[in-house]
């Protein structure tokens, strides 16, 4: 408005100029007159008016847009500036292209409803406007084109006429279009994914997933939206992890990943299981939403293949008698967990578990007796693995257990001893025996090993380093592989003895305390190598019992046992009895009865002279079977004696429902017999319980008179020890009866 009359004014002025010139030109003689005249007058003219405007603004002051229009005008932004009034509007270069406007001369009401998308220009309007209520318009340009541009407006001068604003705009046309785009492709996507069996998911700004309809159906959902802690909670807890690692690590902009993710997760679906779910994840940067991400992704239901995958993995991973892992599997878990010690300084104990005797029991109760054992121990393994750990069978009776070591030295020998009460509870409350152990080795991983086959073989090494007991521990220590070379030459060469004859029966006799006469001998084996080397049974007999040489021993023992008894009687000594030890695994054996009565026969003994040791560790493994067992050992004639008596956990009740002929107390007792009143206490109780019982008893270990005083007096039948005599080779034990029957010493 302000230029218009600007351009009148100087035309005029310049018309004006030119007529008094003309004048001038025509009458010369009055030309400096006119013209000093028309320079007063214009003068004049500028002043009045210069005053009056001054009056003017001072009394009206108003805003003139021009002084911000040419700032504004070549700035690369959309820039519309506007009085409150719409006295004034005024466009930036950049605004006037994209609406297609040439000319400012526009209808100042009409263009600010046009650029602003509003109805009127009403004070409330203008007040949204201000607020940024009204932010976004949708705009038809003279082109006949959509625009869609944002405003935010700020006050820049404020009279008390009028307030100037400027808005700023950002066109944001080609965003809509692409979000018009995506929502008419999603919406293609989700008809062809229904179509397709494929859900979809599709984040929004508000932590939540537009979910398709075929993936409501897939959860049983019936609202379109879900949250992302809302599918959390419907993910198995195992599987939650990785969902939830994958929206953190995706959900801004700065550390998301464009590349495609697969997470293979287990959902609770329509029918309240869970279901497999492979999820294909994608996430896109939003120019929206302050960095913001879009995350999209297809989800198919696996769960058949996942299922069948599983069945393989089943077969080739589970061990089919106890359902828990098998060896395999345990490798596999086992490295993993090795890979993690090394990348992450974790620790781990690796133990390896063996039922003791386990043999016994299959002999004993059945194959599917054991079996049942077998299941019932693997099913109480799981308690014993913390967070992380791992339990598998991985051969007959033999088990492992990974678990964390948090620093505590001392948890796998506190885990074996847990294990080992649980066991035992098990034998009595579910199985109705008297007693099941097993015994533990354990190494540390990676401490053990170079890797976990290493760790293992170290704990299993641990394992035979056991003392061979029942419910031994035993924990790897380096120096073991010596030994353990050691005791494979002992065996191998042991094996050998037997071949070579190398192992030959002492004698050590049994006196009758009262009148002196020995009554009898027990055969204590020996192994003499070739230099004269004697190795005592404590060495070689427990390696042949884990070895199963015993067997072998132990038939030798009985055949020439019986053997040397008849030798005896035939040369006219005294008849005695001849007494053997036998090991669990020979009195568990199935034909023992038959194996006895051959020895019998072949060399040719009566069976009142022979008698069979058991200790009564090995009596109370299993005490119904171990009386039928001794009924059968009964049966043939053969006495029975109970070895070491005291040093196992029986009762004395147990002499009531053993069928046993001689009871052997202990040397332990013997030893403290004059000096510990309790031992004498329980000595004397001993015997007067077995003889109620008409159960005689011997004492083992006498080594000197005082000892073999008391035990007579106490009503002690037989007494064997180094006071009568140390166990001897059979020409030094007729040494012996000759002088046994020239004199008897009764103490
Ligand atoms: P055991 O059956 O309790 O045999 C008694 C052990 O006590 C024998 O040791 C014997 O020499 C020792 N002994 C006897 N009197 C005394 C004494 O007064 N003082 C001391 N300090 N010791 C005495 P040995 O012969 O070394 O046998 C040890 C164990 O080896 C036996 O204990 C038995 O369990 C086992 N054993 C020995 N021979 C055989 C065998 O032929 N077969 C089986 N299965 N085991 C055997
Ligand atoms: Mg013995
Ligand atoms: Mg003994």
């Amino acid at each position: 408005m302000k230029h218009k009359q600007v351009l009148i004014s100087v035309s005029i002025m310049v018309i004006a100029t030119m007529l008094v010139l003309v004048y001038a030109w025509m009458h010369p003689a009055e030309a400096t007159i006119i013209i000093s005249i028309y320079i007063i007058t214009v003068i004049f003219m500028l002043l009045i008016s210069g005053i009056s405007n001054a009056i003017y603004y001072k009394n009206n002051p108003t805003i003139d847009i021009m002084e911000f229009s040419d700032i504004t005008e070549t700035l690369n932004t959309e820039i519309l500036l506007w009085t409150n009034d719409c006295s004034a509007v005024f466009m930036n270069k950049k605004l006037r292209d994209e609406l297609g406007i040439e000319s400012l001369d526009f209808d100042n009401q009409e263009m600010i409803k046009k650029v602003f998308d509003i109805q009127n220009t009403n004070a409330k309007t203008i007040d949204m406007l201000i607020n940024g209520q009204l932010g976004e318009s949708h705009v038809t340009n003279e082109y006949n084109e959509e625009m869609y541009i944002a405003w935010s407006t700020s006050l820049i001068k404020k009279t008390k006429k009028a307030s100037l604003y400027m808005s700023t705009g950002f066109n944001f046309t080609e965003l809509k279009k692409t979000q018009r785009e995506l929502e008419k492709s999603h919406q293609r996507h989700n008809l062809s994914m229904e179509l397709s069996e494929i859900g979809v998911i599709l984040s929004r700004n508000d932590k939540t997933f537009q979910i398709s309809s075929e993936f409501m159906r897939m959860l049983g959902y019936d609202k379109p939206i879900i949250s992302f802690g809302e599918l959390k909670m419907l993910i198995h807890p195992n599987d939650r992890n990785a969902y939830a690692s994958y929206i953190s690590a995706n959900y801004n902009s700065e550390s998301c990943t464009s590349e495609i993710t697969n997470l293979e997760l287990q959902i609770k679906s329509y029918d309240n299981a869970y279901h497999w779910y492979s999820m294909r994840l994608k996430t896109v940067p939003s120019n929206e939403n302050n960095g913001q991400t879009i995350i999209g992704g297809a989800i198919i239901d696996i769960t058949s293949e996942r299922e069948k995958d599983m069945m393989i993995e089943r077969l080739a991973f589970t061990d089919e008698v106890t359902d828990i892992a098998n060896r395999n599997k345990l490798v596999k878990i086992g490295q993993e967990n090795y890979n993690c010690c090394k990348e992450l300084g974790y620790s781990y104990w690796v133990m390896v578990l063996d039922i003791d005797k386990f043999h016994i029991i299959n002999d004993t109760c059945g194959y599917s007796n054991g079996n049942k054992v077998l299941k019932a121990f693997a099913s109480n393994l799981y308690k014993y693995i913390s967070l992380g750990g791992f339990s598998a069978r991985i051969s007959g009776d033999n088990f492992a257990i990974i678990t964390r070591d948090y620093g505590d030295d001392e948890l796998p020998r506190k885990t074996a001893e847990q294990i080992q009460r649980d066991f035992q509870k098990l034998a009595v409350d579910e199985f109705s025996l008297q007693s099941l152990s097993c015994s533990v080795g354990y190494s540390r991983m990676p401490a053990d090993g170079a890797n976990f086959m290493e760790v293992l073989e170290h704990a299993e090494f641990a394992l035979k380093c056991s003392d061979g007991s029942r419910n031994s521990i035993c924990a790897y220590e380096s120096h073991m592989h010596d030994e353990i070379i050691d005791n494979s030459e002992l065996e191998k060469s042991l094996s050998d003895a037997i071949d070579n004859n190398e192992l030959k029966l002492f004698y050590q006799p049994k006196i009758d305390l009262q009148t002196g006469a020995i009554i009898g001998v027990e055969a204590l084996i020996r192994w003499i190598k070739p230099d004269g080397t004697v190795i005592s049974p404590n060495v070689f007999v427990p390696i042949a019992e884990k070895s199963h040489l015993i067997a072998r021993i132990s038939e030798f023992v009985l055949q020439e046992g019986c053997r040397q008894n008849v030798m005896w009687q035939k040369l006219g000594y005294p008849e005695i009895v001849m007494s053997i030890n036998f090991t669990s695994d020979d009195f568990y054996q199935k034909n023992l009865k038959e194996n006895i009565f051959e020895a019998l026969v072949i060399s040719g003994l009566d069976a009142e002279w022979l008698e069979v040791e058991l200790t009564e560790r090995l009596a109370l493994h299993d005490v119904d079977y171990a009386v039928s067992q001794m009924n059968q050992i009964r049966e043939l004639g053969v006495k029975l004696a109970m070895d070491d008596f005291g040093t196992g956990y029986s009762s004395l009740s147990y002499i009531q429902i053993l069928p046993i002929t001689l009871l052997k107390l202990d040397r332990s007792f013997i030893v403290d017999i004059e000096t510990d009143p309790i031992a004498f206490e329980i000595v004397n109780a001993v015997i007067r319980i077995a003889k109620s019982k008409k159960i005689e008893t011997i004492a083992e270990g006498i080594e000197n008179p005082n000892q073999a005083k008391i035990l007579r007096e106490l009503g002690c039948n037989f007494g064997q020890g180094y006071l009568y005599g140390k166990p001897m080779p059979p020409e030094q034990l007729e040494e012996f009866f000759k002088q046994n029957m020239k004199e008897r010493k009764v103490y």
